[in-house]
C-alpha cells in the first residue's frame, strides 16, 4: 500500500496512545517497515537507529530468530490455555519457575498480565485481598512518586503522578496519595544524597501519620522513574524507603516494567541496592515487545497471608482470559535465554550500557544540556537553556519535541519527555560501534537544534 494512503487510512481509524490527536493528524503516522537487531526501516525505506526500543522494551532487538521460532512453535502446538480451572501450559508453568529462579529473595509466585498498566491493577487487587487476609482491611491507602508512572488504567493512572494522565479525569483516587520524587538535579534540599533521604524520609513519615498509619497499604515505586524524566534517586534511597516500609507494616511495591530485565545492568534494578520488595511489577522486556505479557511475582510471605487468610474454599477473584498465555510464555522463555544463556545479552548490554554512559557524558558540555544521567542502557538529557541558572526551556519552545524531529531527520530514534527531557534506551544487543552512530547522529542532532 502507498504511503500516503496508510497514512489516510490511519488519520481516519487509528487512534494512537498518549498524544495530542489534532496534532497527530496534522502531522501523519511514522509508518515502520521491518526491524533487524537495533535498526528499523521506515514505509519510505530509511534505515533508523532505534535509541528508544520500541517503547523502552524491544531489550533484545529486532529479528531475533530463536523468539520468533518459539512462538512459531508454540502456536502451533498450542496457541491457547486458560489458567482458570486449574489448566496450565508447559512454557506458563517454565517461565513462573524461571521468574522465580531469577528475581531476588522470595519472590517465588507469579501471576502473568498483559503488560504493566493490568499488572498494577492487579497488585491492587492483591493488596485488597492481603489487608483483608490479615484482618487490616482498613489498610487501603497507597502512596508513590511525584513525576511516576505506574499505567494508565482507570486505577492505575491515579497511581501514576503525572498531569496529562490526571486530567479530565476524578484521579489521583482519594486513597492515592504521591510524594516528592528524589530528583538530585533539581531538589529543594541541594543534590547531597543523605539530605535527599532524609527528607524523602520525612515526608513519607509525615504522609502516613496524615493519612493515619493503619491506614496505609503500599507505596509504589519505580527503582529508577522513567517516564516522568529518567530520575537516578541516590544510591541508599531505595533501602532506606524499602526499611522505613517494613517498619510500618506497609508493602513495598518495586515497579520494574522498564528497569526489569538488564535494562539498568542486572537483571532487575532493585539488585543494584540489595533490596527485596513485597511485590514487583515486570512488563515490556520479559517478551521484549515480541508479544504482551507482564507480571506480578509476589513474595512467598505475601502469598501465604492471602492464601491461608483467605476464608476456607473462597475464590480468589482476579483473573484475565490471556493471563500465562502460553505463545507469551514461549517467547518469554526464549527471551531469557537471549539474556542468559553463554555470554548473553544480559552481559552485552552491562558492557555497551557502561559505554553509553561513558560516551553520553561527553554532551554534558553542550549548551542546551543541563545533566546528563541515567545506569546502563537507560539515559537522559535533562535541557536547560541556560546552564548555570538550570533554566527549563520555555514550554512554546517545544524543544524535545523539535529534538526528536531532528533526531528522525538524522536517522535516530528517541523520545522526548515533556519539554525538558530527551531518553535513550536502546536495545541490549547494540555493540560499541552502534553506540558511536548514536552519539555522532545526536551530535548532529543537537547542533541543528541550538
Ligand atoms: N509501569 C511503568 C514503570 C511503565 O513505564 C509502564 C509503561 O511504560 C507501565 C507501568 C505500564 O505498562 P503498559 O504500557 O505495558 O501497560
Amino acid at each position: 500500500m502507498l504511503a500516503n494512503d496508510l497514512a489516510e487510512l490511519d488519520r481516519a481509524h487509528l487512534i494512537h496512545p498518549v498524544m495530542s490527536w489534532r496534532d497527530h493528524e496534522a502531522r501523519g503516522p511514522h509508518v515502520l517497515a521491518e526491524g533487524r537487531g537495533a535498526y528499523l526501516t521506515d514505509a519510505s525505506g530509511r534505515t533508523l537507529l532505534d535509541g528508544f526500543s520500541g517503547l523502552w522494551c524491544v531489550n533484545v532487538g529486532y529479528g531475533q530468530d530463536s523468539v520468533v521460532k518459539a512462538a512459531t512453535e508454540q502456536m502451533m502446538r498450542l496457541p491457547y490455555a486458560t489458567g482458570y480451572f486449574g489448566y496450565a501450559a508447559e512454557p506458563s508453568i517454565r517461565l513462573a519457575a524461571r521468574l522465580a529462579e531469577l528475581a531476588p529473595g522470595d519472590l517465588d509466585h507469579v501471576f502473568f498480565t498483559l503488560g504493566g498498566s493490568d499488572a498494577i491493577d492487579s497488585v491492587v487487587r492483591f493488596i485488597r485481598f492481603y489487608m483483608h487476609a490479615k484482618g487490616t482491611p482498613e489498610r487501603r491507602h497507597v502512596i508513590s512518586l511525584a513525576r511516576g508512572y505506574h499505567g494508565s488504567s482507570s486505577t492505575g493512572a491515579g497511581i501514576t503522578a503525572l498531569p496529562a494522565f490526571h486530567r479530565d479525569s476524578d484521579l489521583p483516587l482519594p486513597w492515592q496519595h504521591h510524594i516528592a520524587n528524589p530528583y538530585p538535579y533539581r531538589n529543594p534540599v541541594g543534590p547531597e544524597p543523605d539530605a535527599i533521604i532524609a527528607a524523602s524520609l520525612a515526608e513519607f513519615h509525615a504522609k502516613v501519620e496524615e493519612i493515619g498509619a493503619d491506614k496505609v497499604a503500599a507505596f509504589f515505586c519505580e527503582p529508577i522513574t522513567g517516564s516522568g524524566g529518567i530520575i537516578v534517586p541516590p544510591k541508599g534511597w531505595l533501602p532506606a524507603m524499602r526499611e522505613a516500609c517494613r517498619a510500618l507494616g506497609i508493602l513495598f511495591v518495586a515497579d520494574e516494567v522498564i528497569t526489569g530485565f538488564g535494562r539498568t545492568g542486572p537483571l532487575f534494578a532493585c539488585e543494584d541496592e540489595g533490596i527485596v520488595p513485597d511485590m514487583m511489577t515486570v512488563a515490556k522486556g520479559l517478551t521484549s515487545g515480541y508479544v504482551p505479557m507482564g507480571a506480578v511475582l509476589m513474595s512467598d510471605a505475601v502469598y501465604r497471608t492471602i492464601r491461608d487468610g483467605s476464608p476456607e474454599g473462597a475464590t480468589i477473584g482476579h483473573g484475565l482470559t490471556y493471563s500465562a498465555h502460553p505463545v507469551s510464555a514461549a517467547v518469554g522463555l526464549a527471551v531469557m535465554d537471549l539474556y542468559l544463556d553463554g555470554g548473553g545479552l544480559l552481559a552485552q548490554g552491562q558492557r555497551v550500557g557502561a559505554y553509553l554512559g561513558r560516551r553520553l557524558q561527553a554532551f554534558a558540555d553542550h549548551p542546551l544540556v543541563g545533566e546528563v544521567r541515567g545506569r546502563g542502557m537507560l539515559q537522559g538529557l535533562e535541557l536547560v537553556t541556560d546552564k548555570a541558572a538550570k533554566t527549563k526551556p520555555d514550554k512554546a519552545l517545544g524543544i524535545a519535541g523539535k529534538l526528536a524531529a531532528q533526531g528522525l531527520e538524522h536517522r535516530l530514534i528517541f523520545r522526548a519527555f515533556a519539554d525538558d527531557m530527551i531518553g535513550f534506551a536502546p536495545p541490549l544487543c547494540c555493540t560499541e560501534a552502534d553506540i558511536d552512530v548514536l552519539c555522532e547522529r545526536l551530535g548532529a542532532t543537537l547542533d541543528a537544534v541550538l
